[in-house]
């Protein structure tokens, strides 16, 4: 079982999204379910209505998963593993409090030493712990030997017992920190393997020690991917708008083209522009490079088109939001001046909208909207233009250019003759 494993914090990341796609694509190859946990236990960090906006995302990207659960659901769960580690005394209670662990972290960071728990709690005796009353976090003892993991993409990690330190798994409101809810979760859903972003490399040996302290001895496989660089070379963030799926939707650019663009990412690929559906048939962990990749929007864009090229017009049409292919149709016309939903789509709502009354063709624009208004239905471009050249009498530049913008609303554009076909069932509407 694979699965994907959100936290409902902000907007879906396109590391995160990536994420997800990767996860699909493996458990389909392997033909394991594929799950969606929310990972809600953090409450104060949790936004009301993120958790919708994920699976609506996953939605529009293809991604069916087999069963969605919320972590909340599993913190009795999370409770009573967490007081049979106490009791098995693999754990503690750490009555230290936030300001204490502060000032020894600040002690830690003006030595210049990474700062480590001080290891006092686990001293207590038993009457000291059962005596105190105040709140108490549940710390996990570090473990005696070095804890080792084969990553799939970054080959052996090994992590020293100080590095993992005896860290919280309980917080004193009595939730689960992340590393223990997303451990426990694992070894109850039966995951196989996890495949998620470099920055939970560190938390991959504090789970894997959760669960052998546990006694869960089935092995989980990892894969970390690299992070993705903003076009500075800088960790993208929440602050570089193209991080964000939503933006990237604002911006128009296309769910096929955006998977395609991800999985094209820091990998090896038979070819460069494809459907998931094609990813599925040779997708491996084993080509994804090691080191970070560097977004580069160009390329989305440049994907974008030749996805907009790929689909047949009725798709087209709705992803421009309207229902007639037809339209579809025209917008295959506009595919060189623009390459997103969002620069292309005006340039068609000019065809449909009023024409500038104030232009230096005005006159002739009027003449040559008389003429369509009285015109027999023509197949072809030729004949329209010949009837509307002999009706009025223009000719050359004083009759092209009036009738582009009659048409288009543009001065520049595709050829009137490869629009016209689309466009003559529409021709009233468009002269109105
Ligand atoms: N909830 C974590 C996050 O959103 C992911 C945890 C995981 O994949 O293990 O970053």
């Amino acid at each position: 079982m694979l699965r994907f494993a959100p936290s409902p914090t902000g907007d879906m990341h396109i590391g995160n999204l990536r994420v997800a796609i990767f996860n699909y694509i493996v458990a389909k190859q392997r033909g394991e379910r594929f799950i969606v946990r929310i990972e809600d236990t953090d409450r104060e960090r949790n936004i009301e209505g993120k958790d919708r906006e994920i699976l609506e995302i996953l939605n529009l990207f293809g991604l069916e998963y087999d069963d969605l659960y919320y972590q909340s659901k599993n913190l009795t769960i999370h409770q009573h593993m967490a007081i049979k580690l106490l009791e098995e005394r693999k754990a503690f209670a750490c009555f230290c409090t936030p300001e204490e662990l502060e000032s020894e972290r600040e002690a830690a960071k003006s030595k210049g030493v990474a700062y480590r728990y001080s290891g006092r709690c686990e001293l207590l005796s038993d009457e000291e712990v059962l005596k105190n009353e105040k709140p108490f976090t549940i710390r996990l003892k570090k473990p005696e030997k070095e804890v080792q993991f084969d990553d799939l993409i970054k080959g052996k990690m090994t992590f020293r017992p100080d590095d993992i330190d005896s860290f919280v798994i309980m917080r004193a409101d009595k939730s689960p920190t992340y590393n223990f809810a997303c451990a426990v979760d694992d070894m109850l859903h039966d995951i196989t393997l996890v495949i998620r972003g470099e920055d939970h490399v560190s938390n991959t040996p504090k789970q894997i020690h959760i669960r052998n302290l546990i006694g869960y001895d089935k092995e989980i496989e990892y894969a970390h991917l690299p992070i993705i660089l903003n076009e500075d070379g800088k960790k993208m963030s929440k602050r570089d708008s193209a991080s964000s799926v939503k933006w990237l939707f604002e911006e128009g650019f296309l769910p096929e083209a955006i998977a395609n663009y991800l999985i094209l990412l820091g990998n090896k690929t038979p070819k460069e522009v494809f459907t998931l559906k094609e990813a599925l048939e040779w997708f491996d962990l084993e080509n994804i490079s090691k080191a970070a990749a560097k977004f580069d929007i160009d390329k989305l864009r440049f994907l974008n088109r030749e996805h907009m090229k790929l689909m047949d017009s009725k798709e087209l049409s709705r992803a421009f939001g309207f229902a007639d292919s037809a339209i579809g149709e025209l917008v295959k016309c506009y595919l060189e001046e623009g390459s997103t939903v969002k620069e292309i789509k005006p340039k068609i709502e000019a065809i449909f909208s009023a024409k500038p009354k104030e232009s230096e063709w005005s006159e002739e624009m009027a003449q040559l909207a008389e003429a369509i208004k009285s015109a027999p239905a023509f197949e072809s471009f030729d004949e329209f233009k010949s009837y509307l050249m002999q009706k009025t009498g223009l000719k050359g530049k004083k009759f092209f250019k009036p009738l582009r913008l009659l048409l288009t609303g543009a001065e520049h554009g595709p050829e009137l003759s490869h629009l016209y076909p689309h466009l003559k069932s529409y021709l009233l509407e468009i002269v109105k």
